[in-house]
């Protein structure tokens, strides 16, 4: 953990590395989309172009055509019709197609026709008579060299607009030998066929004829011609864009870029803030200090410590040296409620706290997390140490002012005296360590000494500790079962499964000495799954009887557990409703909530619920009304106090009839007499437990009992 000023200048370190890759980036980005544009742009133009130079040519192409038709249908004229012009006063029209014949010299100037279309063609034709028509020119296409270079030579066309359309014209003179000045005046409109096989030929989108006035603005276009009234006209149809896709495929790839970049940026500032603190952390570990409150950390501290010892041995008054452990109450629900930013300022500010109080009688550090010692300087007796312990826990009621957050923080301290308790350092803070344990154990918020006593205890604890993992991890535990009988006394109706640990030296220890420490250093979950196995396992050989399987808060408090007894009844085959969990108060405390759903879940199964040692908790009223058991079982303490107080006899009465009430089966444990029998029969319990039928016994034992009771029942059937 880094002091909060130097991380935040860590932290702008890092951003400022961002900002000014960021920057250079986005200028980049920047330029690329400008050049983008601008090429997408002129790839637009460039396509617009050249499509307007294949519909130019598409144009030229159809108009060439046209005139070669014409020039073809004027030369397969038969001649009588050609000579009708002679005959008549105007134009004649060519049956099957849209031509006439007409007299260069007389139609031109005629008074202009009925027929629209005939006098528009007329006009436009006009200027393509302009030229002189060589008078002699040969018969239909037998063209001497001087009239092949004549302008005549193939027919003149033009574009216009003869009946308000656009149309090809074309002009073929001398179509008869007999008549001089005669021509051959086609029409053809350009029409939406047209059109379509310009566009075809030129490979563009549909093409219009429209005024240059109305140009579209998005679009190509190519000159067409100029209407009468002098408007121009042009053809006009929608380019292909390649710049788009230009533009599209462009800017896919810069946007992953960006993207891309935008997360290497990222990762990248934060690794570089990550290094640079712990780079930092490191550099202030190296000096002996702890970064976050710059008071010495634990290696400090010990060499502190040390050269403190040797003056004590040095000097020859009784001045001796205490080491105080100090370690916050509950700091990690602080860290998870508050964040851990406010933990980290928390700590710090404990840290100037602690430093004021201590001024001149001694040194403070700060080891790992929330835990703080003191080299207490020139102690005189443990009064002087305790004095200086009940000050810092004064202290700690004022609360501290974080982010705006008022926070308390209880602390609790343990104390080791040298010379009293050790004279090396290690085995100083080492004996702080224990009676901080023990103060944290006692109760938290207080002071603790150590005592010889109290480390053997922890040595021992330790010892359990590993012996009893190493004797479930070996499968070494040994399951009893205690036989339930029916209120007869005379049928065993069910069994508890009751967990020993057969130990080599301490021979068969009792749960009652082994199950709260399994349930401290989380040794429960693999016993607890042990005794399941195990009982689910001897199941088998005893077809309908009921099985009880104690079950610790801890160990139904797991998530999975409904799922892993419902994998574990698959895997045996056994019914659900012969499994009966045993659960205690303790389970319906912390989370009430997840226990109902938990149960439920489980009850859905078709497993059945005891509540264990009824009558020892709190509210077990509102738990057998919120809850749903199947049974409670009456606590064994009661059935101890039936005979020497009334009292017991009273409770004992009470609970029975309660359970009577809710429907639930009423078992009771620990029944040793024959009194004590004849009490609970008539109180009208369901289930027996205890002594005075059998203590816990081995599952071979119990096979056996079972094969004698049903060979009984068949003897008492055959007597009957
Ligand atoms: P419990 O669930 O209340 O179990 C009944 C205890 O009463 C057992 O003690 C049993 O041997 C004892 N008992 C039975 N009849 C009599 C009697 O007539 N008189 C007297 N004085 N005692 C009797 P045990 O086997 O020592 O178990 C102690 C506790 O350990 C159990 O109390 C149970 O809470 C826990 N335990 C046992 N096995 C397991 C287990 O597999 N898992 C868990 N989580 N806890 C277990
Ligand atoms: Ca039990
Ligand atoms: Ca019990």
């Amino acid at each position: 953990m880094i002091a909060p000023q130097k991380k935040i200048a860590r932290l702008a370190h890092g951003e400022r590395s961002m900002f000014a890759v960021g920057v250079v980036v986005c200028l980049t980005l920047f330029g690329l989309g400008g050049g983008l544009f601008v090429s997408r742009d002129r790839a637009n133009r460039s396509q617009a172009e050249t499509e307007a130079a294949a519909v130019t040519a598409a144009l030229d192409a159809a108009r060439a055509s046209f005139a070669e038709e014409a020039r073809q249908m004027a030369e397969r004229l038969p001649e009588p019709m050609a000579l009708a012009r002679r005959q008549t006063d105007g134009p004649v029209h060519v049956p099957g197609a849209d031509a006439y014949i007409i007299d260069l010299a007389k139609d031109f100037s005629a008074a202009t026709s009925e027929n629209p279309q005939l006098s528009g063609a007329l006009s436009a034709a006009a200027p393509l008579a302009a030229d002189p028509v060589p008078s002699d020119a040969p018969l239909r296409g037998r063209l001497s060299e001087r009239e092949a270079a004549s302008p005549w030579a193939s027919p003149r066309t033009a574009i216009a607009f003869p009946n308000g359309r656009a149309a090809f014209i074309s002009l073929t003179p001398n179509v008869s030998a007999a008549g001089a000045g005669l021509a051959f005046l086609a029409v053809r409109p350009i029409d939406a066929a047209l059109l379509a096989s310009l566009a075809r030929a030129a490979d563009t989108q549909r093409l219009e004829i429209v005024p240059a006035t109305a140009a579209p603005a998005e679009g190509a276009t190519a000159p067409l011609a100029a209407s009468p009234d002098g408007r121009a006209f042009l053809l006009a149809w929608r380019a292909q864009r390649p710049g788009e896709m230009i533009v599209e495929s462009v800017a896919w790839l810069l946007i992953s870029f960006a993207l891309f970049f935008a997360a290497f940026t990222v990762a990248h500032a934060r690794r570089v803030t990550e290094e640079a603190v712990v780079d930092e952390a490191e550099t202030f570990e190296a000096a002996g200090q702890d970064p976050l409150t710059g008071l010495p950390n634990r290696s400090m501290f010990t060499r502190l410590l040390e050269s403190e010892l040797d003056r004590v041995r040095r000097t020859v008054n009784e001045h001796g040296a205490a080491v105080l452990y100090l370690d916050c109450d509950r700091f990690q629900e602080i860290n998870d409620s508050c964040g851990r930013d406010a933990g980290d300022k928390l700590l710090a500010a404990l840290g100037l706290r602690l430093g004021n109080l201590l001024r001149a009688s001694g040194r403070l550090a700060r080891f790992e997390g929330d835990e703080f010692a003191i080299l207490q300087t020139d102690v005189v007796g443990p009064r002087d140490a305790e004095m200086l312990a009940r000050k810092i826990i004064d202290a700690m009621a004022e609360p501290f002012d974080i982010d705006d957050r008022q926070i308390y923080v209880g602390l609790s301290v343990g104390i080791a005296l040298c010379p009293q308790d050790a004279d090396t350092a290690d085995e100083l803070m080492r004996r702080a360590d224990v009676a901080l344990y023990r103060a944290k154990n006692e109760g938290r918020n207080r002071y603790s000494f150590f005592e010889q006593k109290l480390g053997d205890q922890m040595r021992m604890r330790k010892v359990v500790e590993d012996d009893l993992r190493t004797a479930i991890e070996a499968g070494a535990l040994l399951l009893q079962y205690q036989p339930i009988m029916d209120i007869s006394g005379k049928r065993m109706v069910g069994v508890e499964s009751l967990v020993r640990w057969p130990h080599p030296e301490h021979g068969l220890i009792s749960p009652a000495n082994f199950i709260t420490l399994a349930e401290e250093c989380d040794l429960i979950l693999p016993l607890g799954d042990w005794v399941l196995r195990r009982a689910l396992a001897d199941m088998r050989l005893w077809p309908g009887l009921k099985v009880a399987v104690n079950v610790s808060a801890v160990q139904f408090r797991q998530k999975d557990f409904g799922d892993r007894i419902e994998r574990l009844l698959q895997e045996t085959g056994i019914e659900p409703e012969r499994l009966e969990l045993e659960l205690t108060e303790s389970v319906l405390l912390s989370d009430a909530d997840a226990a109902e759903d938990a149960m439920i879940n489980l009850r859905a199964m078709g497993i059945r619920l005891a509540l264990d040692d009824f009558g020892t908790g709190y509210s077990s009223l509102i738990y057998l009304r919120r809850f749903a058991f199947d049974k409670i079982k009456i606590d064994k303490s009661f059935l101890e106090s039936l005979e020497s107080a009334g009292e017991g006899a009273i409770i004992v009465h009470s609970i029975v009839h309660l359970g009577r009430a809710l429907g639930l089966t009423v078992t009771a444990e620990g029944v040793e007499s024959a009194d004590q029998h004849r009490f609970l029969q008539a109180l009208g319990c369901h289930e027996l437990q205890g002594y005075l039928f059998s203590k816990p016994v081995s599952a071979a034992e119990i096979t056996r009992r079972l094969r004698l009771q049903e060979s009984g029942a068949e003897q008492n059937r055959a007597v009957a």
